[in-house]
């Protein structure tokens, strides 16, 4: 399993971050995870044409992390050469089917073409799970943030397992289902504690580690008002080796 970082950026501008965008790819399947304005470029620099996904999992629907979904489907039924005629299934937590229906209002039958978009709808309540192209297994908890927001734990075939926390506040849905992974993928976009709750802060990042102890985690979703470098080490402090990710970061697993 491969697991790319596309956008490790916010909704801010950012010469060098896109907005939130993954994609998990294994035994030939790609699977796109999020995906902010610009997913589509960094999509094919990493090799993968947005025409040819096999389906889309979406943490939640701010624009941040979904932005390029109305052109994605856009570009399936345009394709000048070959338009696509395969389904685009899709993955996300309760609410999706009326949020693409949205879409579809605003942009008729431009976002109609000789395919079908099944949603297949995440519970917001409790755990889910489903297995993905590619033989990925994703299993879902609700995040602390809101537009129905889950975090997503992909298990490859062979047992590996990295988790994407989406945006979310402190969370112990996240603790549980990232207790030992292999990789944990996690937001920290907010500098300290502030009346929203639906985002992390370093402090808050570093509970986490130590409380789940990933073997390897890596930042994502920094605001500017985040000093990345002290955060980063405040969170080693726990002992979970820490990075920062980049746009294009690829991180391999069996
Ligand atoms: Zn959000
Ligand atoms: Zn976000």
């Amino acid at each position: 399993m491969r697991f790319t970082i596309l956008g490790s950026g916010t909704t801010l501008p950012d010469a060098d971050r896109g907005p939130a965008g993954f994609v998990v790819q294994s035994d030939g399947a790609a699977v796109l995870v999020d995906g902010g304005s610009g997913t589509m470029q960094r999509l094919k620099r990493a090799g993968v044409d947005a025409r040819e996904l096999d389906g889309g999992v979406y943490s939640h629907r701010h624009l941040d992390h979904c932005g390029d979904l109305a052109p994605l489907l856009f570009t399936m039924k345009v394709g000048i050469d070959i338009p696509r005629s395969r389904d685009y299934p899709i993955w996300a937590g309760e609410g999706f089917v009326d949020f693409l229906e949205g879409l579809r209002s605003a942009y008729g039958h431009w976002l109609e073409g000789g395919y079908q978009v099944p949603v297949h709808e995440l519970t917001l309540h409790g755990p889910d799970s489903v297995v993905l192209p590619g033989g990925v297994r994703l299993d879902t908890l609700p995040a602390q943030h809101s537009a129905g927001a889950l975090h997503l734990r992909f298990t490859s075939p062979a047992g590996s397992t990295v988790v994407f926390s989406g945006d979310t506040g402190p969370s112990d849905n996240l603790v549980e289902l990232a207790r030992g992974v292999d990789v944990l993928v996690c937001e920290c976009a907010v500098p300290g504690p502030t009346d929203y709750r639906g985002h992390l802060w370093p402090e808050a990042v570093a509970d986490i580690a130590d409380r789940a102890r990933p073997k390897r985690l890596v930042l994502t979703h920094f605001y500017p008002t985040v000093d990345a470098g002290p955060a980063i080490e405040l969170v080693r402090a726990t002992g979970v080796p820490t990075e920062r990710g980049f746009d294009g970061q690829v991180i391999e697993l069996d």
